[in-house]
């Protein structure tokens, strides 16, 4: 309450200077210095909010600045002793809770940060100082998006192709077809050479035609692929034996 009473005496002293003065551009300066301004990252777009509001309003009632995205929103609120926010945190995707004195967000700036990741996430107060921060919440976003990315990518890559590891497989099959072509290269130990060859996500598999047994090499690391290698021939455990 007693932060309350200060800013309306300021105003009551700022009204009186401002007649006093009778100057239109004293008075603007004021105003411009009485705006303050919020910057988080969204976590729904990933792009940064920015919002800005006259001190005697952020006093007044509580305000809730949306991203332009229109999906995340920070919270303020004045409850006669300190400010309270709600931060939508673009770094952890949780909403973070933060207080402060008045004077932090209206003589100064405030920077809250995630208590997850340890980086600032939100700022508030004075629009030049924010200016000043905004390409360290830039570069967060931008290496939060790179790793986003990346990731997509990952997934992409895992869901274009069926092996686990692509080149493992590709160089596994073609041993497999240098063992096929040898005399006797896969036979069963029942003494079929009719096979029928699977090809897995992670391995090779052949089973017997007569007996059923089966025989499965593993394709998914170079360990594989140099256990493969020592083998002239392969031979399929049979059922019956
Ligand atoms: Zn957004
Ligand atoms: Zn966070
Ligand atoms: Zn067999």
């Amino acid at each position: 309450m007693q932060e309350q009473n200060q800013d309306i005496n300021q105003k009551r002293d700022y009204t009186r200077k401002n007649q006093d003065i009778n100057n239109q551009d004293n008075n603007q300066d004021i105003e411009s210095d009485s705006i303050r301004a919020f910057a988080y990252l969204c976590p729904q777009c990933g792009k940064i909010a920015l919002a800005a509001r006259d001190s005697f309003a952020l006093l007044a009632s509580n305000w809730n600045p949306a991203c332009s995205c229109g999906k995340s929103n920070l919270n303020i609120q004045f409850d006669g002793s300190f400010f309270h926010f709600q931060v939508p945190c673009g770094l952890c995707g949780e909403i973070h809770a933060a207080s402060c004195t008045p004077d932090r967000i209206l003589k100064a700036t405030a920077a809250f940060n995630c208590p997850n990741t340890g980086d600032f996430c939100c700022f508030a107060g004075d629009a030049k100082q924010i200016q000043k921060r905004l390409p360290e919440l830039e570069s967060l976003s931008l290496s939060l998006s790179r790793a986003a990315e990346n990731n997509q990518n990952n997934n992409l890559n895992q869901n274009a192709s069926p092996f686990l590891n692509d080149i493992i497989m590709y160089e596994i099959l073609s041993e497999l077809r240098d063992i096929a072509a040898r005399p006797n290269g896969i036979q069963c130990q029942c003494g079929s050479k009719l096979y029928k060859m699977r090809v897995r996500r992670a391995s090779v598999d052949f089973i017997c035609q007569d007996c059923g047994g089966r025989l499965r090499i593993p394709a998914a690391s170079d360990q594989d692929l140099d256990d493969l290698c020592c083998h002239m021939r392969l031979v399929i455990p049979g059922k019956s034996l």
